[in-house]
């Protein structure tokens, strides 16, 4: 099968790879040593006019396909994954299900703002006990005349300091199980609504991740975001989209470390040789370019069959798992190849490496994936 990008497509790798380069690499290093949010590099993706890429153009949006879309998350990621999960997690955890379960009138209020940039997509679904087992939430809604009263907690969400609204997820019927479950979206500034950003992380340090708290917070009867006791199915559903996301992060990390590596083991020598002239060296290069080959062609069908309205739920979780363990892998040779250097923030891997692991964690872990195909196959 012959497998080319179209013009459009092309174009757009063109693009986030000029912008990645010139605009987000230089200041990664730094940004990941001060914990300083990309603030300006999101402006500038701003006036680039692409933060609603794969959303209507009738909302602000790009009108650009899913596979668009898993390339600007993988050119971003390629020199900054800071960059990368805040850009991905807007679109396809804080666009993504307004525009999939979203009334007109929704849409209009709230995915506009996010595909102009006006602030950033957010999605508040993982709480202090209830992560992969989702199920367990909490956070409860009631309804008082036309008002919902939401409390609770939500721990982990990523943007949620740099959004003006959001949606999450909360029980509104406990008598039902994950059929009472309901999705809401809730300004951020609302009272009794606070969002704390004071996690200590392994990595993605310029990546805004938040802790939310809800006291009584009351929004619209209007704000439910689809059905009632749709949440649970929702959030399903918007996770399968996110997992390309994440897929694509995976490949663009892996991309740079491969890119590094492979300039690395050209220029340094031992023995009187370019650390390329070793099979050793060349076998671990071998590998890192044909897992990332596989990975992206994975990230890409799974787009397509999205794009196709096809179903996608295993190709995006096989994407996932697949691309975000040969991340892993290839950082972690990334460091080999690089020798002591590697292990040295000044030659990058080493933050890749860290930065690499929140991927077999986030928007369910490995093993959930594991489920997700287990289920997929028929098990
Ligand atoms: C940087 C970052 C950003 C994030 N952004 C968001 C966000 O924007 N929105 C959001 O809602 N969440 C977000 N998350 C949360 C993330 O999705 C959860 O951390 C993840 O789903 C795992 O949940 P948990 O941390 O509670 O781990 P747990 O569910 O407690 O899992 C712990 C371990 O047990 C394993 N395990 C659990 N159940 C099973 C089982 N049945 N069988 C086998 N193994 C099992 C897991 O795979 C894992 O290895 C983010 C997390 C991080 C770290």
């Amino acid at each position: 099968m012959h497998f080319d990008l179209t013009e459009e497509q092309a174009l757009i790798k063109k693009t986030m790879r000029d912008f990645a380069e010139g605009e987000v690499a230089p200041g990664a290093d730094e940004r990941d040593r001060t914990k300083a949010f990309p603030e300006d590099v999101f402006h500038k993706l701003t006036k680039l006019g692409v933060m609603g890429l794969p959303f209507p153009e009738q909302y602000g949006g790009g009108g650009a396909d899913t596979i668009s879309f898993a390339i600007a998350v993988e050119e971003l990621s390629r020199v900054c994954a800071s960059t990368g999960i805040t850009y991905s997690a807007h679109i396809s955890l804080g666009g993504a299900p307004i525009h999939l379960f979203g009334t007109h009138e929704q849409k209009e209020k709230y995915l506009t703002p996010l595909c102009t940039g006006e602030y950033l997509g957010a999605f508040g679904l993982t709480e202090p006990n209830a992560g992969s087992d989702a199920g367990g939430t909490r956070t409860t809604a009631k309804l008082d005349g036309d008002q919902w009263i939401i409390s609770g907690s939500k721990c982990f969400i990523t943007n949620a300091s740099f959004a003006k609204n959001l949606s999450l997820t909360a029980v509104s019927d406990r008598s039902k199980g994950t059929d009472g479950i309901s999705a809401f979206i809730v300004p951020t500034d609302a009272p009794g609504f606070t969002v704390l950003s004071n996690y200590e992380k392994m990595g993605l340090h310029a990546s805004n991740t938040t802790e939310l708290v809800l006291e009584n917070v009351t929004v619209p009867k209007e704000n439910l975001l689809g059905k009632e006791g749709h949440g649970y199915k929702q959030f399903l559903a918007t996770l399968d989209g996110g997992r390309i996301g994440i897929g694509a992060m995976a490949v663009g990390i892996a991309q740079g470390a491969y890119d590094k590596s492979l300039h690395y083991a050209k220029v340094r020598k031992q023995f009187g040789h370019s650390l390329s002239a070793f099979q050793a060296i060349q076998f671990k290069l071998a590998d890192m370019a044909m897992n990332i080959e596989l990975a992206r062609n994975m990230v890409y069908k799974a787009a397509w069959l999205k794009d196709q309205g096809r179903g996608f739920k295993k190709e995006a979780a096989m994407a996932k798992l697949f691309a975000s363990e040969i991340c892993m892998k290839a950082c972690d040779q990334a460091v080999q190849i690089h020798g002591g250097y590697g292990y040295m923030k000044e030659y990058q891997v080493e933050r890749f490496f860290r930065d690499a692991k929140l991927l077999e964690i986030g928007e369910g872990t490995s093993e959930v994936q594991r489920m997700v195909i287990a289920r997929q196959i028929g098990c």
